[in-house]
């Protein structure tokens, strides 16, 4: 029997820490692969960002696997029939691949099993995407965890995750296989490039993870603990895109930010709020995994029968940052601009959208979808309809962010709103986050002008709020 076997790449678009591939790897030549398949995903096909970071992390590991005469092959199509083609056409023994949890990874992985078998090839599926699997976090009773501080908790009495895996040594084996060209797959834009400037913010791939990683652990993470939620500086660390796409796995965060704890001691309790959200992340995927449902439909059933507006003006002001509230149109040209948005700003504009302007917590969901460099299908449905009030474990629905108070405290200073929302920048701190209570003569010295160069608020907050809770009482009453 054949000792090629092939590594199927999905969403851990790295080298190192990656079991499947050093499985592969000591088993013999290894064809690597990446497929790019949109025929399963429905609409949660890739949006526009990730595809973007997709290229990159694609091209990052082209360039490493040629360094090591083991070239990826690209395909596109249905996964089940590209990945049987492959194997016969390289006559391999084994097909080797990293887990995924997607509503359709199972269904995926199945058929794709059910079919290699029938050539006699293996499928052969490996951890390396989360730090432990969902079936192995349970309740005392065997059921999901649905709270996240006993779900964590129970993570944390669990074994160590495994050390990490080097880079292992590859032997490629036929280097003229038909590939198709990155380039052909359009996944950057043109025409216009909305992404234009974004390599000069972000390097995708794995060299980059290591150094954002790096970076992080040593300086800016000391702040995490106290300054995660101001957006104007740079204390969190900005990894989400990479451990979307795989680019670094959990278990190299986890076992690095151990390290540094030893390192700096003073940074401790910082370093443990830090892998509690890495913790978040993983209750994400706890829950898309036992309720695939949750990015279509509110987890809270009640939620069902909410009466949500419809309006389609107040959702394009959204969408481009023009609703009036200076934090809010901030965050929402962040997004735009970078593909990225600071955790507490998406926490603000998810409740704008949901509570102050009524809409369905899934147009916010689809936006991100489209919008987010690290749009996950996990986190993003979790974190919507955690804001919204319909999620597990969710913020109750009547706490309606403040966006005036939200950004006086965690923009102060105004730097953050003046970067993105620079037609307010010369108005003074006390009007910076409520330019409609400033005087006629501070507006006109501040060369503001509203509803012309900046927009009166398409809401008023106080009737906003109380709209919102009188659409809450319809469900109590359920
Ligand atoms: C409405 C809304 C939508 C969101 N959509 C996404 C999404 O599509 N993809 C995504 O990765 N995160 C999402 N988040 C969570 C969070 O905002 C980002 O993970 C975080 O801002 C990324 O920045 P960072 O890497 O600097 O985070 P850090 O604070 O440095 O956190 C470290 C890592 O932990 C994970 N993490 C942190 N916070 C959360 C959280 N609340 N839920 C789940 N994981 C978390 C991320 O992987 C992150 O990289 C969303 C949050 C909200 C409120």
């Amino acid at each position: 029997m054949s000792d090629t076997s092939i590594y199927w790449f999905r969403d851990d678009l790295r080298l190192s820490d990656l079991p499947g591939l050093t499985a592969a790897a000591a088993n013999g030549p290894v064809v690597p692969v990446y497929v790019r398949d949109l025929s399963r995903a429905g609409e949660w096909i890739p949006g526009g960002a990730s595809d973007w970071w997709l290229h990159h992390s694609l091209a990052s590991l082209q360039r490493e696997l040629a360094e090591r005469s083991a070239p990826l092959v690209l395909r596109t199509g249905d996964a089940v029939e590209a990945l049987t083609a492959l194997a016969v056409e390289v006559g391999a023994s084994t097909v080797f691949c990293s887990r995924q949890y997607q509503p359709w990874a199972g269904a995926l992985e199945k058929a794709l099993r059910a079919r290699l078998n029938e050539r006699n090839v293996a499928l052969k599926r490996f951890p390396g995407t989360l730090l432990h699997e969902p079936e192995d976090v349970a309740t005392g009773s065997g059921t999901p965890f649905k709270v996240f501080t006993p779900f964590w908790r129970a993570c944390l009495r669990r074994p160590e995750p495994a050390p990490t895996l080097p880079i292992p040594a590859l032997t490629g084996c036929n280097t003229d296989l038909p590939t198709d060209m990155l380039s052909d797959w359009g996944l950057i834009p043109e025409k216009p490039n909305w992404a234009a400037g974004w390599e000069t913010l972000w390097t995708p791939g794995e060299a980059g993870a290591e150094d954002t990683l790096e970076t992080f652990l040593s300086g800016h993470v000391k702040r995490y603990g106290n300054g995660r939620d101001i957006p104007a500086e740079p204390n969190t660390s900005k990894l989400s895109p990479f451990l979307r796409q795989g680019n670094i796995s959990p278990r190299q965060v986890w076992h690095a930010a151990q390290a540094s704890k030893l390192m700096h001691r003073d940074a401790a309790e910082s370093i443990d709020k830090f892998l509690s959200e890495i913790g978040w992340r993983e209750f994400c995927y706890h829950l898309l995994f036992h309720f695939p449902s949750i990015p279509d439909e509110a987890f809270n059933q009640k939620f069902a029968f909410f009466p949500w507006g419809k309006d389609a003006s107040r959702l394009a002001a959204w969408k481009r940052g023009q609703t009036g509230y200076p934090i809010v149109d901030a965050g929402m040209r962040e997004l735009w601009q970078t593909g990225f948005m600071h955790n507490r700003v998406r926490m603000v504009v998810a409740s704008f959208l949901t509570k102050h302007l009524l809409l369905n917590w899934r147009e916010g969901e689809r936006w991100f979808w489209d919008c987010l460099l690290d749009a996950d299908l996990a986190s993003n449905a979790c974190s919507w309809q955690w804001v919204g009030g319909s999620g597990a474990d969710a913020a109750p629905y009547f706490r309606i962010f403040n966006p005036i108070a939200q950004g006086e405290k965690f923009d102060k200073t105004g730097e953050y709103t003046r970067h993105w929302v620079p037609e307010l920048g010369q108005l003074p701190d006390k009007y910076l986050h409520k330019p409609w209570e400033a005087p006629l003569d501070i507006l006109t010295e501040s060369a503001v002008i509203l509803g012309d160069t900046y927009p009166r608020p398409i809401v008023d907050h106080k009737t906003a709020r109380e709209t919102a809770l009188a659409a809450y009482a319809t469900l109590k009453e359920l």
